[in-house]
């Protein structure tokens, strides 16, 4: 492997007339990642996934896939499977038939595949139905189903879960982990709920109005929500010893004596009985999480102002 990034792009733009739908998007996908393309309606995400799969012109910038340049990504269409906006499904035919035509497009002989393909997209009962009278959930499964034919190294996901049910989402989420994990196949994913890559991504790209507002990895993420303990004690010095003692580093004192503490969220029980045992007495003992996606609307929303 002669390349750092399965895809990355290059100050990527795309303008129609006057509107800058991206705008100098800078991105890294490394292999395996899961990379979460997250941001409102209308920030850009599917403009962005168009332009790497080829569906679209950006104006200025660049982007390359597996080494190769944008002008040579005809070359490595084989190694990558794609689900945006609508689905490449006949519907005058039925689930398995939809995916063996794919196959054979795709030039894969093993009758075996299309079937397998069903199976873990779970539309096996679906039979005979045509994809045309098909739910908006079904139409997802299938779509999903058509974009990973051929076992590509690459798949780009526009909002994968739209119109999917609780059930669903879970069992999708499942199907991308193993992908993951036992092939190594990178994802791209987009949603406008950040909430719902969080269980999965491994990265993110944050977009806003055509920027890239943010990348980061998913760990770093997680540690940037303002998550905190607070406590309150009858004796502020002495409590921090305490906490020291039992490991904590990351944590200040207020002036009114409250103590915010940004690690370890899961040990208060672990600290009142320390507190305890020192003779120390906990006036107040509170845990606040702040989600991703609080976070990320905290991000988004101080970009808009
Ligand atoms: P959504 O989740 O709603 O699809 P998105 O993040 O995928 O949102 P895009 O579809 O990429 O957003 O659109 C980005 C911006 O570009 C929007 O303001 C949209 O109105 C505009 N846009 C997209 N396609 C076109 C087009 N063909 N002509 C003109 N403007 C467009």
């Amino acid at each position: 492997m002669d390349y750092k990034y399965i895809l990355e792009t290059e100050n990527l733009s795309k303008h129609y007339g006057k509107k800058k739908a991206l705008d100098s998007v800078s991105i890294h996908v490394s292999q395996g990642d899961i990379y979460g393309l997250v941001g409102r309606n209308g920030a850009g995400k599917t403009t962005l996934m168009k332009i790497i799969c080829g569906l679209s012109k950006k104006t200025n910038g660049s982007f390359s896939i597996f080494g190769k340049s944008d002008n040579e990504i005809k070359d490595i269409a084989s190694r990558r499977g794609l689900l945006i906006e609508s689905p490449g499904i006949y519907p005058e035919y039925d689930a398995l038939t939809n995916l063996r035509i794919k196959c054979k497009l795709i030039g894969i002989n093993d009758m075996e595949e299309p079937k397998r393909l069903l199976k873990m997209i779970g539309l096996e009962s679906a039979g005979k139905k045509k994809a045309g009278k098909f739910s908006l959930g079904m139409k997802q499964r299938l779509g999903i189903g058509i974009a990973l034919a051929g076992h590509p190294d690459l798949v780009v996901l526009d909002e994968p879960i739209n119109g999917l049910d609780p059930q669903g989402i879970i069992e999708i989420r499942d199907m991308i982990q193993t992908l993951n994990s036992e092939n190594g196949t990178t994802f791209i994913i987009s949603s406008h709920i950040l909430d719902e890559l969080s269980k999965i991504a491994t990265k993110y790209g944050i977009i806003n109005n055509g920027n890239l507002i943010e990348e980061c990895l998913a760990s770093d993420l997680n540690n940037r929500c303002e998550s905190r303990i607070e406590l309150v004690t009858d004796n502020a010095s002495a409590a921090v010893n305490v906490l020291e003692k039992l490991g904590f580093s990351q944590m200040k004192v207020r002036e009114d004596g409250k103590i915010l503490i940004y690690e370890q969220f899961d040990r208060t029980g672990d600290i009142t009985m320390a507190l305890y045992s020192e003779g120390i007495t906990t006036i107040e003992i509170v845990r606040k999480l702040e989600s991703v996606e609080n976070y990320y609307l905290r991000l988004v929303g101080k970009e808009s102002e």
